[in-house]
This record gives structure tokens, sequence and C-alpha cells, in this order.
């Protein structure tokens, strides 16, 4: 079986985002890419019950290597990512705030120093229909020197170089989305500067690792 390690990381996480609420239904969808292959999450899943064997195997023109399921609809946006970026992992998710957000503006803006995760205010792309090519283009001018963004009228995508930084930045965007949305029915929120954004990303990159011992 192709991808094995990585059809069990994506089953995981599928479990994962069911149990954050960061998607509904079978709605949404995730990747990983190894090379010339990328191991994609099939359309429709009922994700309790994912199994590694119904994870599809494509390549990077989002055409299947391998027999079984029908690959997520939006293979057009996530093999753009792979094109456009260095990602390793895609995360597509229908949270409720960030869905709540795209159909009313056009950016979430840095209400929260943790956007700097996301590399600053995450833009609202244009709505397309879902698994089109335009929903593609979209999203990734959207994400421009950015690691995600919110899709207008539908969810959110973000990515990393491993499906743990791609997913951790789905569930940091969902918090900063609902903490705007809450920050809007108490009043005008301060948002912070572009050079206070730039100086948190620094501070992120050393983050939460060990610190080398003197001796
Ligand atoms: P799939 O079930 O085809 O992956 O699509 C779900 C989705 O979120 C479409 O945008
Ligand atoms: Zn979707």
């Amino acid at each position: 079986m192709l991808l094995h390690d990585e059809r069990v990381q994506l089953v995981e996480y599928c479990r994962r985002m069911q149990a954050d609420a960061l998607t509904v239904g079978t709605s949404g969808n995730l990747s990983i890419r190894s090379g010339h292959h990328i191991a994609i999450t099939p359309s429709g899943a009922a994700y309790e019950d994912l199994t590694p064997e119904s994870i599809c195997v494509i390549d990077l023109d989002g055409n299947s290597v391998e027999d079984g399921l029908e690959p997520s609809s939006e293979v057009p946006m996530h093999t753009s990512v792979y094109k456009a970026t260095d990602a390793k992992a895609v995360v597509h998710t229908h949270p409720l705030y960030a869905s709540t957000l795209s159909a009313v503006v056009d950016e979430l803006p840095a209400v929260h120093y943790m956007v700097a995760l996301l590399g600053g205010p995450v833009r609202v792309a244009p709505y397309a229909t879902f698994g089109s090519p335009e929903l593609a283009d979209n999203s990734i001018k959207a994400m421009e020197d950015r690691f995600g963004a919110i899709l207008q009228n539908h969810g959110a995508t973000t990515y990393g170089d491993s499906l743990a930084k791609a997913y951790t930045r789905s569930v940091y965007l969902e918090w900063v989305c609902q903490m705007y949305y809450q920050a809007k029915l108490l009043g005008q929120p301060n948002i912070l500067p572009d050079e206070e954004i730039a100086r948190v990303a620094e501070k992120l990159t050393t983050y939460g690792q060990t610190v080398p011992s003197s001796s």
C-alpha cells in the first residue's frame, strides 16, 4: 500500500477534526504530500468509517495513482497549494466561526497576536463553487505570504510543513475567528499593527522549543 504512514496520520487527524468540531458531516478534506504523490481523503467521507485503505493517492496533477475511492472534490485546491508553496500538508475545514465571518468580512484582522501563526491577517478568498479550479485559484491568491485563507461562504484552508502544523493553524484560525466575532459583539475591537505581528511571527519561530543546557 502506497504512503502507509501518511494514510494512518490522515485517518487520525480526520477523527480529531470531527472531535474538535472543525467541520460538519462529511465536509472538509485533508492531504499530505510525499514527493510526487499526495495522500488525500476520499470525497464524501464518513469520517468515523475511514480506514487507511480508504485514503486515495494522486499525483500533483490530480490523477489517481491507485484504484480505490473517488478522491476529494477539492483535489484542484490541494494540488494548487502544493504547486504554489512548499506545503507538505493541507487542511480544509468548514468551522462555524470562520464560515460565519466568511459571509461578512474580506479579512480577519489582527485582533489577536496568534494571527502571526497564519502569517498575518487572513484574507477571505472570493466565492467559487466547491471543487472548481476557480476556487483553487482564488484560494492560492488569498494565501500569498500566508499559511491559510478563509473561503467566502464556505470555510477555511491552511497548510504547513507537516500535517500537525497545518492542523494547528486551522485550530488557531477558528479560535481567532470566534474571538473576533465575540469582540465585535461587545464593541470596536483593538487591532494590532503589522510591526507587532511581524515581531510575534519572529518569536514563534523558536516558541515551544527546548532550551539547550549551558553545560
Ligand atoms: P469532499 O467530501 O469531496 O472532500 O468535499 C467536501 C468539501 O468540503 C468541499 O468543499
Ligand atoms: Zn469545503
